[in-house]
């Protein structure tokens, strides 16, 4: 009987998930769960193969579909359509199979992996032994330093994989590792950028939007829902928070000078946000600033915002240019979202030129003179929640209303609300 060849896709998992001694099992199981959320929808089949690998069979007609998937899951490094075969007997038929499905190409390297040691041959002659069968069969010379196509080999426990093409993933640690945090996501550039970092570093993001609604129309709410949805197809399930700051604006244009609005603005952010996270599990707050970007992001205005809270503010562009991150922007798609043109809640009212250093004694005496407590209150009672889920492309019919300020209500608690998230959010 010839030599079973089967058409596959390996994954590789992010090297650094290997540095992770003591935890590596449990990054591991978070990659794998990851993997199989990413592709719930797919009759596809994943197996472990260790140490850092993933091989995944999957119908023929799924795999240009599975392959994008699996680029946008974080953790992997990289993956590779490839031909899988147990034995060294049928690595020919593998090779014979992949070159049907190549074009003509007049040079070429072997590469070699051999992660399973105990296999007698070393990885140079795996090289030379499927290098002298492919200058055969093809007539293409062998170049190691500029070739025209590259095959790699790697040698898995599992058996052997033949592959002409790897396709870079993120990379990053598997989404959910670190643990929960909240974005503060306006309708602008920076901060999806910002959350998107923090789930490259293992976090589950939920999100808060700030809008200032019926001041303005709900076009920022809008973007942020797209924003998420496309988010969501990093981490399956997303949370979008609304809190209505209006009100708080209003008070705020009438008692204090206007160089100070946007971080009296911020400050009630914070404090909002904080409550938020601890009602639903997140442990860090995540912001888009960036040191300078604009006046509310000098040292001093980040001190004087950052004050009114004691959770870490998480801040992964602080030391990026907007170039930077405009290019991330791009890549991630988020920019043509962004760019789209809304009325944010933090350029109402605000003055052309805002306070560049405040410090934390003259923002206390402003908020003496409003009543913080129940504007805090009212923001909250008016809280609202939509959520997100990928693979199912749309968002979900639930959209909930979360319990008042100090009620200590988990999401499990939150009574239904709305069935039409873009209703229940404006
Ligand atoms: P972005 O920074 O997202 O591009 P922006 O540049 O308009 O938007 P900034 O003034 O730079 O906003 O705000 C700094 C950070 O404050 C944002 O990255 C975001 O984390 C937070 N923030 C600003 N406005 C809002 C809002 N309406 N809702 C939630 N968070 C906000
Ligand atoms: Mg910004």
């Amino acid at each position: 009987m010839p030599p079973k060849v089967q058409t596959v896709l390996l994954v590789n998992l992010f090297h650094e998930i290997a540095l992770k001694r003591n935890n590596r099992r449990r990054f591991l199981q978070t990659a794998l769960q990851n993997i199989r959320r990413s592709l719930s929808d797919m009759s596809a089949r994943c197996f472990y193969v260790p140490p850092m690998s993933v091989r995944i069979h999957a119908p023929a007609e799924q795999l240009p579909t599975l392959q994008q998937r699996l680029l946008q899951v974080i953790g992997i490094e990289y993956i590779s359509p490839a031909i899988w075969t147990k034995s060294w007997e049928g690595l020919q038929a593998a090779t014979d199979l992949l070159l049907e499905q190549l074009p003509p190409f007049s040079s070429f390297a072997v590469r070699c992996k051999r992660t399973e040691k105990r296999f007698p041959m070393s990885s140079a002659d795996i090289e030379r032994r499927l290098g002298a069968y492919i200058r055969e069969r093809t007539g293409a010379s062998v170049n190691l330093r500029a070739p025209e196509r590259t095959f790699w080999i790697r040698l898995l426990p599992d058996g052997f994989y033949l592959a002409a093409e790897r396709l870079t993933a993120p990379g990053g640690l598997p989404v959910g590792i670190s643990g929960r945090v909240l974005a503060l996501l306006s309708g602008g550039i920076d901060s999806p950028v910002a959350a998107w970092r923090m789930m490259l570093r293992g976090c589950h993001v939920d999100f808060l939007h700030f809008h200032s609604f019926p001041l303005v129309s709900t076009r920022s709410q809008e973007k942020a829902q797209a924003l998420v949805q496309l988010l969501t197809r990093y981490q399956y399930h997303s949370r979008l928070f609304f809190v209505p700051l209006a009100e708080f604006q209003q008070h705020v244009v009438v008692r204090a000078p206007a160089a100070y609005r946007v971080v009296l603005y911020r400050r009630f952010m914070y404090r909002l946000a904080e409550w938020v996270a601890q009602q639903y599990g997140a442990k860090a707050l995540v912001s888009g600033d960036s040191l300078g970007q604009v006046s509310s992001q000098t040292l001093d205005n980040l001190a004087t915002t950052s004050a009114v809270t004691t959770l870490p503010i998480l801040r992964p562009l602080i030391g990026m240019s907007k170039q930077e991150i405009i290019a991330q922007a791009r890549l991630l798609g988020t920019y043509d979202i962004s760019v789209q043109p809304d009325e944010d809640c933090c350029s109402l009212f605000v003055a052309r030129h805002s306070a560049t250093r405040s410090d934390r004694q003259t923002v206390e005496a402003l908020e003496a003179q409003l009543p913080m407590e129940s504007l805090l209150h009212r923001a909250l009672e008016q809280l609202k929640l939509a959520e997100y889920r990928f693979p199912s492309p749309a968002p979900t019919p639930s959209s909930q209303t979360a319990a008042p300020w100090g009620a200590g209500a988990s999401p499990e608690t939150t009574t239904p609300h709305d069935p039409e998230p873009r209703e229940s959010v404006s």
